[in-house]
């Protein structure tokens, strides 16, 4: 088949990669300072390393922190000020099991190689550690240098494309200036004011993503500035926000909170319009010169809901859906290689 050549690739030369980080991206740490007080290092230890029964011993004191120890760092005399004896005494300490847990969670980012706070990486369900594999700065500099290789007509076919979800999960016109204050003039994510910016650099973004065929509306639009639209991109909410984000998000928009919190599924009312023949098939003709995309749609739907709306077409050819086939057999062949994740069993 005629393939399209696929966007700007960025490709990578002299990448530098530290063999202490080379399958780390999903392993987690705890990061605390050593107990003992005259002592600096400041430790990092493997989660799954780590027991409800545990020895620590820093590497620089040889302090041993252990599960059931405490540390002490002061006496005390619990003194009542109107009649003299001391009611209590004690120390005060803090327990290594409470101090463990406590501790912040960091990983390895896979491209500058430097360990960091979860809080530095985006979500990322799929992934063991539940956080992407490139921290939050490499994802910014990457996506800075991709958008700016990006053709004009590659524009045109990203706009193209763009119409076509629009077209499926039909979009109709929004009230922006209803969003705009709804959101307090201001990108949801970073809060900065865009009361007087212009229209390009404030974009609606499409809450639940477009690529699942959710409409954008009124209801389903979110204000954030042009950084933030491009970096939460086609991701699913809880992918892209924090908990208490999302909470909030759920409040601005009326999307019940547990479909944002949720994983990604597709548009119940999109999905129900690809059963119907004529409508498939006149879909498959409109964007005809967009065969991979719909293909990969297509895939996508018959992955996560194990439904194939070629099977509704009466015009496509075999050819199609063999093409459409070994596409989908290459993309799981691939993530079975690179995850866990379960083959649905669809062929
Ligand atoms: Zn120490
Ligand atoms: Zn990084
Ligand atoms: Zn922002």
């Amino acid at each position: 088949m005629a393939r399209r050549k696929p966007y700007t690739i960025v490709k990578k030369e002299n990448q530098i990669r530290a063999a202490h980080v080379r399958g780390m991206g999903d392993i987690v740490f705890k990061g605390f300072q050593c107990l003992n007080s005259a002592c600096r290092e400041f430790i990092f230890v493997r989660q799954d390393e780590l027991g409800d029964d545990f020895e620590l011993v820093c590497p620089s004191c040889k302090l041993a922190m252990r599960s059931g120890d405490e540390t002490q760092f002061y006496e005390y005399k619990l003194i009542d000020q109107r009649d003299d004896p001391i009611t209590e005494e004690g120390s005060f300490s803090i327990l290594h099991n409470e101090y463990i847990a406590e501790a912040q969670e960091y990983k390895y980012c896979i491209i500058c190689n430097t360990i960091k706070p979860f809080a530095l990486f985006d979500h990322h369900r799929s992934r063991k550690s539940g956080r992407q594999g490139e921290c939050r700065l490499c994802k910014k500099i990457y996506n800075s240098i991709k958008n700016k290789t990006r053709l004009t007509d590659q524009h045109r076919e990203a706009a193209q494309k763009r119409r076509m979800y629009l077209d499926i999960s039909v979009s109709t016109k929004i009230n922006s200036e209803e969003t705009y204050k709804r959101f307090g003039y201001r990108c949801f994510k970073c809060q900065k004011n865009l009361r007087k910016a212009g229209a390009k650099e404030r974009p609606l973004d499409h809450t639940l993503p477009v690529v699942y065929l959710w409409p954008l509306t009124t209801e389903n639009a979110t204000l954030l500035c042009r950084e933030h639209n491009s970096e939460k991109s086609n991701q699913w909410p809880s992918d892209y926000y924090s908990d208490d984000e999302l909470k909030k998000l759920a409040i601005l928009t009326g999307i019940p909170y547990d479909t944002l919190a949720g994983p990604a599924h597709y548009n119940p009312i999109a999905i129900e319009r690809l059963k119907t023949t004529e409508q498939v098939d006149s879909l498959l003709t409109k964007y005809s010169a967009y065969m991979p995309e719909i293909i990969k749609l297509r895939n996508r739907i018959l992955e996560r809901e194990c439904f194939d709306f070629f099977a509704h077409s009466k015009d496509i050819s075999p050819a199609w859906i063999r093409c459409a086939n070994q596409e989908y057999q290459r993309v799981i062949s691939q993530q079975v290689g690179a995850s866990t994740k379960p083959d649905t069993g669809a062929t």
